[in-house]
C-alpha cells in the first residue's frame, strides 16, 4: 500500500482516466477527494465500497472565481492534501480559422487556468507541510500539436510549462511537480471521435491499440508515490510509442 495514510485531491474523478486514478489511489490506501461537475450516479455505492475513504466535491472548474474558495474549504476540511492530480479536461475542437474566442477561452479556462488556481492553492499548503506531489494530466498534443485542436493543444502545452515552472519554484520546499502526457486512451473523450479519425490515430501507434485509463493511472501512481522521490519537473508520455 504505497499511499497508506496519504490524502489526495483528484479533479475530473467521475469518469475515464480520473476515475481510474481515484480507484488506483484508493487501492493503495489513500483517502481521496474526487471532484466533478456533478455526483457520479453510483457515488453512494462507490463510497460504501471504499469504507468511506472517498469524498466528493461538486464544482464547475469553468467558474474560475469560485475555484480558489472551493479548494480552500476542502483543504480545511481535509486538513491538507499530500497529492494533487489536475486531471479534469475538456475539448472543443475546430480549425483555428473557424474557432470562436469563447471555445478557445473555455478550454483554456478549464484545462489550464483552473489547474493553475488549484495547484497554487494546494501548493501553498504543501509548502507549510514541506512535502507534496502534484501531477498534471497534459497530453502528447501539448508536446507535438494537433491540427483541429489549437485550444486543447495550447492548454496542454501550457500545463507542461506550468509543471516545470512550479517544480522549480517549489522543489526546495519538498514539493514535486510532474506531468503525464497520455496519447490515445479509451474514454468518453475519445469515444466521441469520428471512426475515421480513430483509425488514423491507431495507424500511428506502434503498440496498435488505444491505452486504458488504468495504464495512465499507473504512471500517475508512480509520480504520486515515493518511488519517484527524486523526480520533478518531468513529463512522462503514456502513448503506446506514438511519438517514440
Ligand atoms: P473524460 O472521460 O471526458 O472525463 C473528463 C473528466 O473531467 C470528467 O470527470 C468530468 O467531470 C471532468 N470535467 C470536465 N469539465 C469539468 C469542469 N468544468 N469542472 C469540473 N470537472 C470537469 O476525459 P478523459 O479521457 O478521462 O480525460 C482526462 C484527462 O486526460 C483530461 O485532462 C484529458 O485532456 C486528458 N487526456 C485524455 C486523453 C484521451 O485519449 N482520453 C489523451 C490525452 C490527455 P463530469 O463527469 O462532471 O463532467
Amino acid at each position: 500500500m504505497v499511499l497508506q495514510d496519504k490524502q489526495a485531491l483528484v479533479t475530473g474523478a467521475s469518469r475515464g482516466i480520473g476515475r481510474a486514478i481515484t480507484e488506483g489511489f484508493l487501492l493503495e490506501g489513500a483517502e481521496v477527494w474526487g471532484l466533478g461537475t456533478r455526483e457520479p450516479s453510483d457515488l453512494d455505492a462507490w463510497i460504501a465500497r471504499t469504507g468511506g475513504k472517498l469524498h466528493w466535491i461538486c464544482a464547475d472548474l469553468a467558474s474560475l472565481d469560485s475555484v480558489e474558495p472551493i479548494i480552500q474549504d476542502q483543504l480545511k476540511a481535509a486538513d491538507g492534501f499530500d497529492i494533487l492530480v489536475n486531471n479534469a479536461g475538456i475539448t472543443k475542437d475546430n480549425l483555428a480559422f473557424r474557432m470562436s474566442l469563447a471555445d478557445f477561452q473555455k478550454v483554456l479556462d478549464v484545462n489550464l487556468t483552473a489547474a493553475f488556481l488549484i495547484a497554487r492553492t494546494v501548493a501553498r499548503d504543501m509548502i507549510r507541510r514541506k512535502s507534496g506531489s502534484i501531477i498534471n494530466i497534459s497530453s502528447v498534443v501539448g508536446i507535438h500539436g494537433n491540427g483541429g485542436q489549437i485550444n486543447y493543444a495550447a492548454s496542454k502545452a501550457g500545463l507542461i510549462g506550468l509543471t516545470k515552472s512550479l517544480a522549480q519554484e517549489t522543489a526546495s520546499r519538498g514539493i514535486r511537480v510532474n506531468a503525464v502526457a497520455p496519447g490515445f486512451i479509451d474514454s468518453d473523450m475519445t469515444r466521441a471521435m469520428p471512426a475515421g479519425a480513430k483509425e488514423r490515430m491507431l495507424d500511428h501507434i506502434p503498440l496498435k491499440r488505444p491505452g486504458t485509463p488504468e495504464e495512465v493511472a499507473q504512471a500517475v501512481l508512480f509520480f504520486a508515490s515515493d518511488a519517484s522521490g527524486y523526480i520533478t519537473g518531468q513529463v512522462l508520455a503514456v502513448d503506446g510509442g506514438m511519438f517514440c
